[in-house]
């Protein structure tokens, strides 16, 4: 089968992503690859789709365990015999799993690198017929890495005991040392390198000052009470706190760090994956484990490390190609209260790096140049192009105004109360709190108290933190950061210099999708709860019935028919059998509820390459139908198997093709398979052919099914 054919049926997308097409047919070559692409740009389908084509099996390696079951359901959602060995299952399931190995049942085995190196699995492994060997998360196995597993290290032998096997290595995070480092561990020969973009054209990066952040992120979640979120935290404290912050004001949301228990902590991931709760707050200890499709914004409370880890944490949202936010709030008190930490470190070279992190960090955040422009910068990219549409600098722009008087005020008040206090402290004295410490400081008797009443808090705050970044006033000291004034300071006090500030205004953050979402949002709190519903039933994420961008393309269509249904993206044969009816029904009462018709899918989806390479061969079969030749004389003069043109003839009735099964299987027969199959449901015909027995073929009751499918929607 070509490569379309086998996108569209098993995972239901009509279009490669970038560099899938060519990496899959470096792979199809029995060539060793090497993959450098961020998350969420689909590297798994790179070695799926040719574990398809391949007559052997593909065996994946992976250290995230907790992940497998999850990969694997996915992979058996779409239809694609699938398994994993590791140490969480019994003797038993094991030795069942391997005899289906044997028995050349499993397309795709999913194991970790302690399991596969043990001399009796080897042994096992070299007893199979492996196709391809595909190492996942290959960063691991180099020491310059930020995630090195020593177990990775041993994987170097598996080119001396599979020395024709092909392997694919595949990574997100990796430098170009690391990257040198895998081809050589794995001992990759003349392997080919793709590298994708950095670049993740569907995050929104933005970073708000730190004022009173629990608010501000109360304010937020506002906009979204149903998504999927992460907040990061840096101390188990933190963490602790604004998880149960959060639950007071009714959100679900969970906490996550070392300081829990193992099985603590994976029942909280668990119950973020399955949608049970939107939140997980979290230290950065989470994340690297997680496949979660739908997470549409990861919020960082604190500052994180390094622009590096920045990128991964961020890259945690949208990995299914959805808008999704990432706001990184900024307070300089943070950045002392790093500093201090950094302090502490012993290793003199650790605490040059660590304060090169910061810096570059500190930058990236006080910078009015793109974001976007700047990570991407960071990993050695060039972003072209003004405006990248998804930063809050490019989408923000400040508005300035004559702030001088205001600077005068905050700069003269530093200078009186003899430049011994930070931020917060000026902020009360312009205010003319009747603040303790000011009133004990007798700081109410000078004459900048109070008068800042026409600005609020927060409005100085950001003023105070401009001047900083101008370098009108500096932030000193280690704990408690104190402002001191600048000898750029003296001509703005004299008068003598202008300084111009963002205007003040306090806004609502800017919310992300409404314009360019235009899906049925009704509709689609109705298909989510329907998923949720189908997904607990058979214990499974959600993501695995349909991913959300799925469940969006259908409330902006409403597919009424498995004929339009199945031109949804991520709709693939296997899940439209098994969810297909649900899903339409659910549609279709909506629509009549609110008198909606559907619309027509986009062009671009019927005339993709998909339709065009997979016509010439099955338009071949419809032309020898129309001759009216029966499927038996079809599959002789063509030289092909009766199976593949009952499969043409599938797909050409899915596309609608008028096509009459009639003379390909009588009515009385037809009528007892419709009954089985109503009792039986679509999705696995093994149970249907047992119950009908051996005077019906498989063909035949594909035919009668693929009817049914039509019928069901078009009622
Ligand atoms: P990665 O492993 O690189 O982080 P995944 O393999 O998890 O990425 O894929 C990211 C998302 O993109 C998944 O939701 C996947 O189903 C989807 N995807 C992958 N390839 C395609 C494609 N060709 N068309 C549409 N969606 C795709
Ligand atoms: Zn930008």
């Amino acid at each position: 089968m070509l490569m379309y054919d086998l996108l569209q049926k098993y995972f239901g997308y009509t279009s490669f992503y970038p560099l899938q097409e060519d990496i899959i047919k470096e792979v199809l070559e029995h060539r060793d690859v090497f993959v450098l692409m961020p998350t969420g740009s689909g590297k798994s389908l790179c070695y799926q789709l040719p574990a398809l084509l391949f007559s052997g099996v593909t065996i994946v390696v992976s250290p995230l365990i907790a992940l497998m079951k999850d990969q694997v359901d996915g992979l058996l959602a779409n239809g694609i015999p699938a398994t994993f060995i590791n140490s969480s299952l019994s003797y038993h399931e094991i030795d069942t799993r391997r005899q289906q190995l044997s028995n050349h049942e499993i397309k795709i085995l999913y194991v970790a690198p302690e399991r596969l190196l043990m001399s009796e699995f080897l042994e096992f492994v070299q007893g199979l017929k492996v196709s391809l060997f595909a190492i996942d998360e290959s960063h691991c196995i180099s020491e310059w890495g930020h995630d090195f597993r020593p177990e990775y290290r041993q994987l170097k032998i598996l080119k001396e005991i599979f020395p024709h096997i092909p392997v694919i290595a595949l990574t997100a995070t990796a430098t170009q040392v690391v990257q040198d480092d895998i081809i050589r561990q794995l001992k990759l020969s003349r392997c080919k390198v793709f590298r994708a973009s950095f670049n993740r054209k569907n995050l929104y990066y933005q970073i708000k000052p730190k004022q009173e952040p629990l608010r501000q992120i109360l304010q937020y979640l506002e906009g979204q009470r149903k998504d999927s979120g992460i907040i990061y935290c840096q101390s188990r404290k933190a963490v602790e706190n604004l998880a149960s912050g959060l639950q007071k004001k009714g959100y679900r949301a969970l906490p996550y760090h070392a300081g829990l228990t193992a099985e603590v902590r994976t029942e909280h991931q668990e119950r973020f994956i399955r949608d049970d709760v939107e939140i997980i707050v979290a230290t950065i200890a989470f994340g690297m484990g997680i496949d979660k499709p739908n997470v549409r914004y990861v919020i960082h409370y604190d500052l994180p490390k390094s622009i590096e880890g920045y990128y991964q944490e961020t890259g945690r949202a949208g990995r299914d190609g959805l808008p999704s936010e990432c706001i990184l709030f900024f307070s300089y008190a943070d950045k002392f209260k790093i500093e201090h930490f950094i302090q502490q470190k012993k290793d003199e070279n650790e605490k040059q790096i660590a304060y090169r992190q910061l810096r570059e960090l500190i930058t990236y955040c006080e910078s009015n140049v793109c974001r976007r422009k700047l990570l991407l910068a960071y990993f050695g990219e060039t972003f072209e192009g003004p405006n990248c549409g998804g930063c809050d600098v490019c989408l923000e722009p400040k508005e300035r105004f004559d702030g001088t008087i205001a600077a005068q005020k905050i700069l003269s008040c530093v200078y009186r109360t003899g430049e011994r206090f930070g931020i917060n402290y000026i902020v009360e004295v312009l205010l003319g709190t009747r603040n303790q410490k000011v009133l004990q400081n007798q700081h109410d008797t000078l004459k900048t108290y109070g008068v800042g009443k026409e600005y609020s808090r927060l409005q100085w705050q950001s003023f105070i933190r401009e001047l900083i970044q101008f370098g009108y006033l500096r932030l000193d000291g280690d704990e408690y950061p104190i402002l001191k004034l600048h000898e750029k300071s003296r001509p703005v006090l004299l008068g003598n210099e202008k300084v111009s500030l963002i205007k003040p205004e306090e806004k609502l953050p800017v919310q992300k999708t409404e314009e360019y979402e235009a899906y049925d949002h009704t509709l689609f709190e109705r298909l989510r709860t329907l998923r949720k519903t189908l997904a607990d039933q058979e214990g499974v994420p959600p993501y695995i019935i349909f991913h959300d961008t799925s469940l969006k393309e259908m409330t902006t269509y409403y597919p009424q028919s498995l004929l339009d249904l199945r031109k949804i993206s991520g709709v693939g044969d296997q899940k439209l059998m098994k969810h297909g009816k649900v899903f339409i029904k659910e549609i279709a009462d909506y629509c009549e509820q609110h008198h909606i018709m559907p619309k027509q899918i986009a062009q671009e989806h019927s005339e993709s390459p998909v339709k065009q390479t997979k016509y010439s061969t099955v338009q071949t079969t419809l032309g020898l139908y129309q001759q009216r030749l029966s499927i038996h004389e079809i599959a002789q003069k063509r030289g092909l198997a009766l199976s593949t043109i009952v499969s043409h003839l599938e797909k050409l009735i899915l596309n609608g093709e008028s096509i009459s099964i009639d003379g390909m299987v009588n009515s009385e027969k037809q009528n007892h398979i419709r009954e089985v199959l109503n009792k039986f449901g679509m999705d696995r015909l093994t149970p249907v052919k047992e119950k009908l027995g051996d005077g019906y073929s498989y063909e035949e009751i594909r035919l009668v099914r693929v009817k049914m499918m039509c019928e069901s929607g078009r009622k």
